[in-house]
């Protein structure tokens, strides 16, 4: 890393404390220590594990990786996937072809990742750590006292933490949320994803399968009510597969539940047979369900005096159909960070959370409704706006329009 603190612009480094360890809160964490300011992260898992499956990358926050000096620690751990393939659902016929790497460096300066959640995550953490973080693990916050600066955690109700800044990056679910706008639990937005890995190795020892893992790429096959999205992990030795469908989550309020693989794979049975064999080496009887959960837009993002913001999924949570959702929490971060660098007292914080709120709702805004968007587009059933969209596909595909 190669990374150099600055000095802050404050007599004194501000205090921050930063609910939720996520990948948004670790970006707030490397940005404001970037800055020359403290850092305390309140985390309410017992321990940082292994977590989720394959998450992608786009340039806007690979850039930031890049500027961290982490982006060497980033190649060691991901693939670049060379192109990015739209599939007809029923036989796998391609729609069109996309060039993702070089292309996107030569684009936007920075390239398109593929990478293990665990792998992402352990990374910023190593960097928070390295330039000075604490780490409370165990640490679920219950209450926010937005005027005093103070974080309540169920394991020390009577000695709150205290910070001159307080950021909820607690996810979907913020409870630091709730208490800065009351209770308004995230809705479902009528989708679920499975996610599946399965051993590139035993793809490769299948003739039809191994166009998908010789070399790095994302596939899409969209269809009817459901997409399914596969991308090589982990220097290639795993292919990574969400599939993305109607919710059948049998209790309303359940985040993930336990799904039976066979009901799973009924759902594809008319779908490419080269998907349905790949889906089939996951030879587990039971799958997770995840329900995909949204929320209206929030009326505010930050306490008026100026001690309180919120990022990430406990302000935006999307649809993951634009694989972007980490990428702006990640962005928000980076946004905060930079803004605690330009102030020069704690008297200034109410101005730059309002400036912060300002330059990052419109871009959220635009993401979420682009994630929600997607969704129509991918799921067309068959017939005339799914012709007209797969020919416009096909003539992009061909050099033709846009
Ligand atoms: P989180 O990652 O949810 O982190 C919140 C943290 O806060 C957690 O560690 C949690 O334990 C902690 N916490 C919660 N409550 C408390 C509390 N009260 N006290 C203390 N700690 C607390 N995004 C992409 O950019 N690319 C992708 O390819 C992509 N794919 C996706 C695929 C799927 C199937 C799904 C569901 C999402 C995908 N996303 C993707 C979206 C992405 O996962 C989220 O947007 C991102 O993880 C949000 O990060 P966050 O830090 O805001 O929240």
């Amino acid at each position: 890393m190669t990374l150099q603190k600055k000095t802050p612009l404050t007599d004194t480094p501000l205090s921050t404390i930063i609910v939720g360890a996520g990948l948004g809160g670790l970006a707030a964490a490397i940005s404001i220590l970037e800055n020359g300011h403290k850092v305390t992260i309140l985390e309410q898992a017992p321990a940082i594990g292994e977590i989720g499956a394959g998450i992608q990358v786009p340039p806007n926050a690979s850039r930031l990786l890049q500027h961290w000096g982490l982006d060497e620690r980033m190649n060691a751990v991901s693939t670049l996937p060379q192109t990015c393939t739209m599939r007809r659902f029923a036989d796998g016929s391609v729609l069109n072809v996309a060039p993702l790497y070089p292309s996107f460096v030569e684009r936007f300066g920075a390239p398109y990742y593929h990478v293990h959640r665990a792998d992402y995550h352990k990374l910023l953490l190593d960097a928070c750590v390295e330039l000075g973080a604490e780490l409370v693990t165990g640490a679920f916050v219950t209450k926010v006292d937005f005027e005093n600066g103070k974080c309540y955690t169920a394991a020390r109700l009577d000695e709150p933490y205290e910070a001159d800044l307080i950021i909820g990056a607690d996810g979907v679910n913020s409870k630091t949320r709730e208490c800065l706008l009351g209770p308004d639990p995230p809705t479902p937005t009528g989708d679920l994803a499975y996610r599946l890995i399965v051993p590139a190795d035993k793809m490769k020892d299948i003739p039809e399968l191994a166009e998908f893992v010789n070399a790095p790429a994302i596939n899409f096959w969209l269809g009817p009510d459901c997409h399914v999205v596969g991308y090589l992990l982990r220097g290639g030795g795993l292919y990574n597969i969400v599939l993305l469908c109607p919710d059948t989550l049998s209790d309303p309020n359940a985040k993930t539940e336990k799904g039976d693989a066979a009901e799973m794979l009924s759902l594809f049975e008319q779908w490419d047979p080269k998907l349905t064999r790949m889906l089939k080496l996951d030879t587990s009887p039971t799958v997770v369900k995840w329900k995909l959960m949204n929320r209206e837009e929030a009326p505010k993002w930050v306490h008026e005096g100026g001690r309180f913001a919120l990022l990430g999924d406990a302000i935006h949570p999307t649809l993951p159909y634009l694989a972007s959702g980490a990428a702006i929490a990640v962005e928000d971060g980076v946004a905060l960070g930079e803004l605690l660098g330009r102030v020069r007292s704690v008297e200034e914080l109410p101005t730059a959370l309002a400036i912060y709120e300002r330059l990052r709702k419109p871009r959220t805004t635009r993401v979420v409704q682009g994630s929600t968007n997607q969704r129509t587009l991918f799921h067309m059933h068959d017939g005339a706006e799914q012709v007209k969209r797969d020919e416009k596909m096909k003539a992009m595909e061909a050099g033709v329009g846009g």
